[in-house]
């Protein structure tokens, strides 16, 4: 088994709606980025690209000027790793941590662990997904970006076994 850690952050203020987790949240600017900054498919591409030992991440795979990313559904982006990695590697359960001050998400949890779930190739069982706000604190607390953590679990898939 393997397991692997991911991080991203974007700035708020982009003139298009938010998403997180591939569902749109009403009531905030969306995320500045090149793709359409989905903070959450970002930290898990970059968790499963950890944990399957690549050197690469996903600012090297898929380049911020790259015209072919330029304001791409982020699920896209996660799909690619997953195929990158999925001939050696399948999902056992992922978990991720989003940090996010305004608007409130948990009205949105169950869209956003469903969404990922489908993405990930998991049962929403093995999809854990949590909120935390940052207490006012720094550029989170501010309002002036949303960040989230994530941790997935490999196992070998059947070409390794
Ligand atoms: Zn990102």
């Amino acid at each position: 088994m393997r397991v692997g850690t991911g991080f991203d952050l974007h700035r708020l203020g982009a003139e298009r709606p938010l998403k997180l987790a591939g569902v749109e949240i009403p009531g905030s600017p969306g995320l500045i980025a090149h793709s359409d900054g989905d903070v959450v498919f970002h930290a898990l591409a970059d968790a499963v690209l950890g944990a399957a030992g690549w050197t690469h991440d996903i600012g090297t795979l898929f380049p911020d000027d790259d015209p072919e990313w330029e304001g791409a559904d982020s699920s896209q982006l996660l799909l690619r790793v997953l195929a990158l990695v999925g001939a050696e590697w399948s999902i056992v359960n992922a978990d991720c941590t989003v940090l996010c001050e305004a608007p409130k998400l948990s009205p949105h949890r169950d869209a956003m662990r469903a969404s990922l779930a489908g993405v990930l190739g998991i049962a929403g069982t093995a999809m854990g997904l949590k909120f935390t706000t940052m207490e006012g604190l720094g550029p989170i607390g501010r309002g002036e970006a949303i960040a989230c953590q994530a941790v997935v679990l490999l196992e070998p898939g059947e070409e390794l076994q």
